[in-house]
């Protein structure tokens, strides 16, 4: 067989221990958020080793992904969130899906469904508490609680939660997580008046969810700390969480530099002494950042080289310093740390971003295996 060019291996026991250890460490059921392809980790793989594990509900934002998620065998409570006018709610009910209402427009659309299909759907209502994205508006809480409420009298569907999303949960001392959390419990009061009992209250992520307790209600939505990451690097204490993606490649050639040799589009870095380069088979058509480029490293043979010059499209280099390995040597990207490889919280702080986007974005043309 040959040997990958470059490949994502996603550690199937290690989802099961993070999400083992978040309903430990929390004491409350657990929505695994499995959106965007399971932060680049598959979504389908990563949502049956979550319901392994014990996780009561499943996340994801479009509609689509609950419907793959159906597809692909996957029964128990899933709920979508990023719903958009025109969708196809009747598809929805049909799959036994919860779906997040925000308007009361939506809320129509819904109870359109709901007579089309003669069947009630499962409708979860999202409250903005400080987040100003998605969420009815304070303001406009009365008459969406009063919608919600008549359509569940008129039998188009149950109110199966009430829920909300924090802007601020990384920075712990952060005044928003205070504000929010209040507003969202104006909101439960104002749904109890109008009526409302949701089986459901929710409004934690997994920073929330480790770090402030009083916000995790009766479910926590858990995405990055299920993949191992850590969500709020700085305040997290060390809970054994273990990155679930390593991202490695096979040297495609190692060659000499000399003094005053210059690396890659644009000649960003120059040799200032004789050295020895790779070349790794991975680009940004592989996810691979181009912020990347003089500023991570990546590992071989256990230690950590620097990337030289700019990321290409296929491809960089990587200053191997002394070492002289064979070509088709293994380079890992980033991995959960252990065998001294950066993590992808370490490549996250080089590109200034945040790990769920490096781990989202890898992937392109490379390979994905589950173990
Ligand atoms: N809830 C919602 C609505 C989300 O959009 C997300 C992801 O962004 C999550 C929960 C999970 O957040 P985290 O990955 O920080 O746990």
């Amino acid at each position: 067989m040959t040997a990958a060019r470059a490949e994502i291996v996603v550690d199937l026991a290690a989802i099961r221990h993070n999400v083992t250890t978040l309903r430990q460490i929390t004491g409350t059921p657990v929505m695994v958020v499995v959106k965007a392809d399971g932060y680049g980790h598959g979504m389908v793989p990563v949502a049956r080793a979550a319901r392994q594990a014990g996780a009561e509900w499943l996340g994801v934002a479009t509609l689509d992904e609950a419907l793959a998620l159906r597809a692909a065998g996957a029964d128990g409570r899933v709920l979508c969130w990023l719903t958009v006018p025109g969708e196809q709610y009747a598809a929805a009910i049909e799959a036994d899906l919860d779906v997040t209402a925000y308007s009361v427009a939506e809320l129509d659309e819904i109870a359109a469904a709901s007579t089309a299909t003669g069947s009630a759907a499962r409708v979860q209502l999202k409250v903005d508490t400080g987040l100003s994205r998605g969420g009815a508006a304070e303001h406009d809480w009365p008459d969406f609680l009063a919608r919600a409420r008549a359509g569940e009298e008129a039998g188009h569907w149950r109110i199966t939660g009430l829920w909300s999303h924090f802007a601020c949960s990384d920075e712990p001392e952060h005044p928003a997580n205070d504000r929010q959390e209040a507003a969202f419990h104006r909101a439960l009061a104002a749904a109890d008046t109008a009526g409302l009992r949701p089986e459901v209250r929710h409004l934690a992520n997994s920073a929330a969810a480790l770090l402030r307790p009083s916000s995790r209600l009766d479910l926590v939505r858990c995405g990055i700390a299920s993949y191992g990451l850590d969500p709020a690097p700085g305040h997290t204490p060390d809970l054994g969480l273990v990155p679930a993606m390593t991202a490695r490649a096979r040297l495609a050639m190692v060659k000499p530099l000399v003094a005053g040799d210059s690396v890659s589009y644009g000649h960003s870095w120059t040799a200032e002494q004789p050295t020895t380069v790779g070349l790794v088979p991975a680009g940004y058509g592989e996810g691979v950042p181009r912020h990347a480029s003089n500023t991570a490293s990546v590992a071989v043979d256990g230690l950590q080289r620097p990337i030289r010059g700019l990321v290409c499209m296929d491809q960089f280099v990587v200053d191997l310093g002394g070492d002289r390995p064979e070509a088709g040597a293994e380079v890992v990207l980033f991995g959960p740390g252990r065998d001294g490889e950066p993590t992808a919280q370490d490549w996250a702080e080089a590109c200034g971003t945040i790990s769920y986007e490096i781990v989202t974005r890898i992937g392109g043309r490379m390979s994905r295996s589950h173990v």
